[in-house]
């Protein structure tokens, strides 16, 4: 499997006096996207190196590490097994019907058991083959890709940002970050997720990292429209708006939130002027086929 790196860096031009980069790990690879691309390239190694010939992991139904993992499974000749919370819906949904044509096995568990099998529980049946992916892909091997992308840009740009901004579900993208860049450089992520956990969990995965002490990191809670996968039209004007005017493709349920967060930060002043700022696009465009069918019509 071959990504495409180092992928682009592009202007978003927004504003005269703070300057907008956008890193383009959507174009990491067509299958293996963004931040999945880099949660799971360590964990491959690894994998190999335990002598596994499989992939086992977890996710919803419209999860983009459970197609990532499918699509990296088929392209390394590896067995994958898709454990999927919630009940089996004919015809499969458009991320369904990828990770299974790539040959992942799909297996469906109620909230409970899928809840328990996340934690480990009666896998027994399959740690001999396969190595077991968190859900999301995010553990500390998952760090180590992401502390890659920050030193990618930072061999690009030859500086470092003020700033670098990105989505966080389960949090451990915007650890890895953290671990990969100096302190005068600040992560903000930005949770998709309502509550106020997201601090926690970041803290979590550092503390695993053994990278406690790191203080140039906050959680921007401002910006989930809700929750998981909810969103407004404000926010589906502004991701039909970014695409026809900068031709930045973003999708509802992570980075239409992260773009506008950071563009309504820049209009409330938060970037001082002179600042370098530098969003991740963290890929997740084969989730929009799913929400077009849902909610057709929408999104352009
Ligand atoms: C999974 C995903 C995220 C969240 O990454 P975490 O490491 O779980 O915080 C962000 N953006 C996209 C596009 C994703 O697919």
């Amino acid at each position: 499997m071959i990504p495409l790196l180092p992928t682009p860096i592009d202007e978003w031009p927004l504003h005269s006096e703070v300057r907008i980069l956008v890193k383009r790990d959507d174009q990491t690879h067509p299958h293996v996207s963004g931040n999945k691309w880099r949660k799971l390239k360590y964990n491959l190694e690894a994998a190999r190196n335990a002598g596994k010939t499989g992939l086992l992991t977890f996710g919803g139904a419209f999860s983009n590490h459970l197609s990532a993992t499918a699509a990296a499974g088929q392209l390394l000749g590896w067995k994958t097994l898709g454990f999927v919370r919630g009940e089996r819906h004919l015809p499969l949904n458009p991320t369904l019907s990828f990770a299974h044509s790539c040959g992942m096995e799909i297996r469906y568990l109620d909230r409970t058991t899928y809840r328990a099998r996340c934690k480990g529980k009666d896998l027994e049946n399959w740690e001999s083959d396969f190595w077991i992916l968190p859900e999301g892909g995010s553990n500390t091997l998952a760090l180590n890709g992401c502390a890659e992308l920050a030193t990618e840009c930072f061999d690009q740009l030859s500086q470092w940002p003020d700033y670098v901004c990105v989505a966080a579900g389960t949090g451990a993208t915007a650890a890895g970050l953290v671990t990969g860049l100096p302190e005068q450089t600040q992560l903000l992520a930005f949770p998709v997720l309502k509550g106020d956990f997201m601090g926690q969990e970041i803290q979590n995965f550092l503390d695993q990292a053994g990278q406690s002490g790191r203080k140039n990191w906050q959680a921007i809670p401002d910006y989930h429209f809700g929750g998981y996968a909810k969103f407004n039209s404000d926010l589906i004007d502004f991701i039909n708006q970014t695409k026809t005017l900068y031709g930045i493709p973003l999708d509802p349920v992570y980075t239409g939130k992260l773009f506008f967060g950071v563009a309504d930060l820049l209009k409330k002043g938060f970037f001082p002027a002179g600042s370098t700022v530098l969003v991740i696009h963290t890929g997740g465009l084969q989730g929009i086929a799913g929400f077009k069918e849902r909610f057709a019509n929408l999104l352009t």
